[in-house]
């Protein structure tokens, strides 16, 4: 087995955490059960009891034409998928230039812009029992029940880069904070957005420790400088509390939490069931 020491710290989005061991995977053998699969950690909080950690070696970072479709290896990186796209002239990926990640991710949480989601160019993934077809997988907003670790996937392979698309992500990006964040911290809930009910809760721009629901983007937790992992989930926890109290509305996380005190069934950040 072969373990790699990552600095959280820099590798995250956030720029929160330590430097951990972390499980490198070559094939399937190295895969084990109570390891938790990182990708690039652009979507992904981590605390201070983290799981024990694996991520995908550098065998799964590819990106080629075979049999008429485009062959994505989990590892690589969204702004290598972009370029390889821009180059061969291949369509429907000029969004993902603005989606830092790994393939791997992106497919977990069907990542997207708007209706512009991973999953509506993907045929099949392949994962350590075998390939998938989209059609056998329950997907939505920022949600799959992919429940192994995705080592490959294909996708419809169409031409015409679209240099107008390009331009339109650029705007859509124009709002958001350049400051350390995971992007977007809750899921839109139905019918209504998390940056205007955290707003409406008094919470944009407030500063815990470091750390702040963006002023630019109320749905953007931020880490203004030496952001802890305490203060961060504190503003979590206290934009749920808050909105759940006003609203009724239960903000559910689009980042990924890794911290057993807060992963699980049994986790606080989850809706609690009533009595
Ligand atoms: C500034 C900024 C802006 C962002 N904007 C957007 C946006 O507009 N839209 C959007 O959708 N996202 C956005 N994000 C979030 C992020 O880009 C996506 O969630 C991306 O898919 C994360 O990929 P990752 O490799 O970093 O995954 P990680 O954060 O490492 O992991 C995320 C989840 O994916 C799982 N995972 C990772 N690799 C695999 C694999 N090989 N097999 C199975 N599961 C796997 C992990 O277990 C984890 O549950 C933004 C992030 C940032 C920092």
């Amino acid at each position: 087995m072969s373990f790699k020491n990552i600095n959280f710290s820099q590798y995250s989005s956030f720029k929160i955490g330590t430097t951990l061991e972390v499980l490198v995977v070559d094939d399937c053998n190295a895969v084990l059960d109570d390891y938790y699969l990182i990708g690039s950690c652009n979507n992904t909080l981590i605390g201070e009891y983290p799981p024990p950690l694996m991520m995908l070696s550098k065998q799964y970072d590819y990106i080629k034409i075979e049999d008429a479709v485009l062959k994505i290896g989990a590892a690589t990186p969204s702004g290598k998928i972009a370029s390889f796209c821009k180059k061969n002239n291949i369509t429907n990926f000029e969004f993902v230039s603005h989606l830092p990640g790994k393939l791997g991710g992106l497919v977990y949480m069907n990542a997207g812009l708007k209706e512009y989601e991973i999953f509506n160019s993907l045929l099949t993934i392949t994962t350590c029992s075998g390939s998938q077809r989209k059609e056998d997988i329950n997907y939505g907003y920022r949600f799959t029940d992919i429940n192994e670790v995705i080592l490959e996937a294909t996708f419809e392979l169409s031409y015409g880069y679209d240099l107008q698309k390009v331009t339109m992500f650029k705007e859509m990006r124009s709002n958001q904070p350049n400051t350390p964040s995971a992007g977007s911290c809750f899921k839109n809930p139905s019918g209504d957005y998390a940056g205007r009910l955290i707003e409406a809760v008094g919470l944009k721009g407030v500063l815990q420790g470091s750390m702040s629901f963006s002023e630019q983007h109320a749905n953007f937790l931020v880490n203004n400088g030496n952001g802890k992992f305490e203060d961060a989930i504190f503003l979590i926890q206290e934009a749920q509390k808050r909105v759940y109290k006003e609203f009724g509305i239960w903000l559910e996380c689009e980042i990924e939490v890794l911290d057993k005190r807060f992963m699980g069934e049994d986790s606080p950040l989850i809706e609690p069931k009533e009595a």
